[in-house]
């Protein structure tokens, strides 16, 4: 296809309410405060981050940053495989296998890139990929990327799965999965998926991103809740830049995996380290989230006292027990309404559309986090009873 100009697209998505936009955070208002967050010159209570253990603006990480930053420099100079892996990255390397109960942890510069690396590593053109159907877009383009031939069963439909898995003709290498849904908070059916992929001898992929550091009951995850092992699951993709409150993710597994990986993935190979401060800060993070428990309990209580008040109030929710909390709407014009009334009143909670969900699923997406007090969540709902009966479709 020849160029041609963009704008008639972009109008498109105008139209139908799909353009996005960026709002520009100016920091946190309230010294000690990371609930609130000053956006374009407004104070707004923050229901939108994934920062569910207030860590992203806790001093001693950026205090570890700066630490690290005068001993490194801020920059790595190079990819992990010529002169950027450093002594912080490899000792949080280590920390994370430790946290996770597996023999060894890779660090890869995003969450998106570990996906896109891991899919493409385990996955070749002559196999089959399976997926959830509301997996994550990395994990999709990391299939895509793979050249396998991907395949998607219903969303958390582990009985579906096993059948695709039995009448596929080529061999399934990689069954892959989002441990807690991103848009919709709710958390895959880990003991029938891992079941299935033993017994047609796929790799497991767990995208663990939305509940490392929340769920479990030492916050190693979803595996952790359903008390699987790394024999179940024996891959699992942990991002930073969520409850770590940091930036960066990791792939833990066996050394054999991990070593495969390292020879293999090209989003690791062919890309710059995490400046080494970053891997200083989430260090001190992760140490913070294994020593004050009571932040993913509060996270989740919050999550719970959140549920309670909109059940009270009329507010329907999906039906999620982890701190992403969807409110379904129905459609791009109404949650645009809504996140719009909801700013007015002094809340950010940002409007979910079309493709990150499907079309006609549109909603607000809450999340809860240990940063928030119960009177601001409480105001949320009272805020939301109103705006929701304002803003749906009819
Ligand atoms: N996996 C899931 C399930 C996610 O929600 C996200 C982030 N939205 C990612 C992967 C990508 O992580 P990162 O932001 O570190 O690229």
């Amino acid at each position: 296809m020849r160029r041609q100009p963009l704008e008639p697209e972009l109008e498109q998505l105008e139209l139908h309410d799909l353009r996005r936009r960026r709002h520009t955070v100016e920091g946190f208002p309230e010294p000690g405060s990371h609930s609130v967050v000053l956006v374009e010159g407004e104070r707004l209570v923050d229901f939108s981050s994934n920062d569910y253990l207030g860590l992203a603006g806790h001093p001693a990480p950026a205090a570890a940053m700066a630490e690290c930053a005068s001993r490194c420099g801020s920059g790595s100079g190079a990819s992990h495989l010529i002169s950027g892996h450093g002594a912080e990255h490899a000792a949080l390397e280590e920390e994370l296998a430790a946290f996770t109960g597996r023999e060894r942890a890779l660090l890869f510069s995003t969450g998106y890139m570990a996906n896109l690396g891991v899919m493409s590593a385990l996955a070749e053109r002559s196999d089959v990929v399976l997926l959830d159907r509301l997996s994550h877009a990395s994990l999709i383009d990391g299939g895509l990327l793979s050249g396998a031939k991907l395949r998607r069963y219903p969303h958390c439909d582990a009985g579906a799965a096993r059948r695709m898995l039995t009448a596929s003709h080529q061999p399934t290498a990689v069954l892959a999965t989002d441990g807690v849904f991103s848009m919709d908070g709710d958390i895959a059916p880990l003991a029938d998926l891992a079941q299935a992929a033993r017994e047609f001898r796929a790799w497991l992929i767990v995208d663990d991103a939305h509940g490392i550091g929340v769920m479990g009951p030492n916050g190693r995850g979803v595996l952790e809740s359903a008390g699987l092992t790394a024999d179940d699951a024996p891959v699992l993709v942990g991002t930073l830049g969520k409850a770590l409150g940091s930036f960066g993710a990791f792939v833990a597994g066996s050394a054999e995996l991990i070593e495969f990986l390292v020879q293999k993935a090209r989003s690791y190979i062919y890309t710059t380290a995490l400046p080494q401060p970053v891997a200083a800060a989430t260090r001190e993070a992760l140490r913070i989230a294994q020593r004050e428990s009571w932040r993913r309990e509060r996270a989740l209580e919050l999550t719970r006292r959140f549920r309670a008040a909109a059940g009270q109030a009329g507010v329907a929710l999906a039906d999620s027990a982890t701190p992403i909390q969807p409110v379904p709407l129905g459609s791009a014009a109404a949650v645009l309404r809504a996140q719009q009334a909801l700013r007015e009143a002094g809340f950010w909670v940002v409007a979910i559309r079309a493709p990150t969900v499907p079309a006609g699923w549109e909603r607000l997406r809450v999340t809860l986090t240990a940063a928030h007090r119960e009177d601001q969540v409480d105001a949320l709902v009272e805020a939301l009873s109103r705006v929701c009966k304002e803003c749906r479709t009819p």
